[in-house]
């Protein structure tokens, strides 16, 4: 499979240099040159099989060519060796065709780990006997970067830095980050928002000197091989469900548009999706976007639901150069008004072709906390703020109600522990595992908004500048 940016540009890359480049050199994001189809029978002969043996059929288009199946399939299972659950992502019924599908079983409890502990499995096979070495640098509200330091963690090739808006992140999502002590993680406490940090990233990517020097390399959901890790669980609990013989409609919290994405894959791919639903809380920009045909960039809120206070969703990108008709020189031109304006307006064909798939709305602060009660009053379910948002706005665009609905649960409850309490008075407690976060020594270091300042505090660590 080859790959293209979205800005029709950077030159076509093969799997394993796409996961390695992250960003397009044309500020582009990589997408496959075309998506894999699968038949309904092929589908339905998922009924049965195993998590890891549908994420080997599902995947395998996407690095044939650069990875034998045997070793898709060993990483794959040490992957998810490290999920507390046996079905890796389990589904739990909420009402009488309402479900959610629990993405937080792996080891920093949100669903990030679905596709970090695979992505850094393929950066050492992609690595290995190269004698190369990478720098990966990323931004976090909270999620993204647990994940990736506890996937990458003391791995030889790779230094791992990881930008998060000081203050800005829950405590237990800084301490999963920051208590972990290994010589190649590195955090930095940014002054700024999420949205800054992840400026802070892009900026790094389009400064060719230095992302050269230091061998960067990128583990936001702006990889490619984040995404193509998250449709596989669309395919495992659409099956579980009656699929391909029904169609399912899904609910996914969204900020940076990667997860539900991954639900438009799945469906390209052949997955009969009834619909999307793009759920956000007030930074909406999003729902606003497909309701309004306008990209707006407003200011970021923070929120009970950090991991989406988001106001520049780089996935989207993916979206709009596939509803364009995989116009690069069309999304070039979105982007550059964006980059000049603050924001652009979408073609009445492609908003179209989005509509057909994706509707959009959001929850408020309000509407969120009483789906906490809600869940722990009526169900006896403890949720967390996002996937509260999720299920807010399935309840508001329920449809058909023989189609079932499934809300991605993305995180679980005891990473945000104090927004759970004041929704519902119940404190979510911790796994076993990590009984003694609050114990353990951190370490972190602090920087301005600064790219000059960021970019030298990372020359002077990565070991790949040694080289
Ligand atoms: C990252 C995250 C989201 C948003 O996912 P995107 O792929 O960025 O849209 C939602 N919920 C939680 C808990 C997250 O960590």
């Amino acid at each position: 499979m080859k790959y293209v940016s979205t800005r029709g540009q950077a030159p076509e890359l093969e799997f394993e240099e796409a996961l390695l480049t992250g960003l397009a050199r044309d500020g582009g994001l990589y997408v496959p040159a075309s998506w894999p189809r699968m038949t309904q029978e092929e589908i339905a002969g998922f009924a049965g099989k195993s998590y890891i043996e549908v994420a080997e059929a599902v995947m395998m288009p996407f690095v044939d060519g650069a990875i034998a199946p045997a070793d898709l399939r060993a990483m794959l299972q040490e992957a998810y060796a490290s999920f507390g659950h046996q079905a890796v992502t389990p589904l739990r019924q909420m009402g009488d065709n309402d479900w959610i599908l629990e993405l937080f079983h792996g080891p920093t409890l949100a669903f990030k780990d679905v596709a970090m502990q695979i992505l850094a499995r393929l950066f050492d096979h992609a690595l290995k006997g190269k004698g190369r070495r990478l720098t990966i640098v990323g931004a976090t509200s909270g999620d993204t970067g647990s994940a990736a330091i506890e996937a990458f963690r003391g791995r030889d090739a790779i230094d791992i830095f990881i930008l998060h808006p000081k203050g800005r992140v829950s405590e237990v999502q800084r301490r999963q980050m920051t208590t972990v002590l290994d010589a190649n993680v590195h955090n930095i406490a940014v002054e700024g928002s999420f949205d800054d940090c992840q400026a802070l990233v892009k900026a790094m990517f389009n400064d060719m000197s230095f992302r050269d020097e230091i061998g960067l390399a990128g583990v936001n959901s702006i990889n490619w091989g984040r995404v193509m890790a998250q449709i596989v669980y669309y395919f495992t609990s659409a099956v579980a469900l009656g699929g391909p013989a029904r169609s399912i409609s899904y609910s996914v919290p969204t900020g940076n548009f990667g997860d539900i994405f991954a639900g438009y894959v799945a469906r390209e791919m052949g997955l009969p999706i009834e619909k999307l639903l793009v759920a956000t809380n007030v930074n909406d920009i999003l729902a606003r976007a497909l309701n309004t045909g306008r990209y707006d960039v407003g200011t970021v809120t923070p929120t009970i639901s950090p991991s989406m206070d988001i106001q520049v969703s780089s996935n989207f990108e993916r979206l709009l150069f596939d509803v364009c008709d995989r116009d690069g020189a069309a999304v070039e031109r979105m982007m550059q008004q964006l980059q000049q304006s603050g924001g652009f307006g979408i073609k009445e064909d492609a908003l179209a072709k989005a509509r057909a798939c994706f509707s959009a709305d959001r929850a408020d602060e309000t509407e969120t906390a009483a789906m906490i009660q809600k869940a722990q009053d009526e169900m006896g379910e403890l949720i967390d703020p996002h996937t509260a948002v999720g299920l807010s706005v399935a309840a508001k665009h329920r449809g058909d109600p023989s189609i079932p609905m499934v809300t991605l649960s993305t995180a679980h409850p005891a990473k945000f522990p104090a927004a759970v309490e004041a929704a519902c008075g119940v404190t979510p407690g911790l796994p076993a595992r990590m009984a003694d976060l609050f114990e353990r020594e951190e370490r972190l270091d602090e920087c301005a908004n600064d790219l000059h300042a960021i970019e030298g505090f990372i020359r002077a660590r990565s070991r790949a500048t040694a080289a």
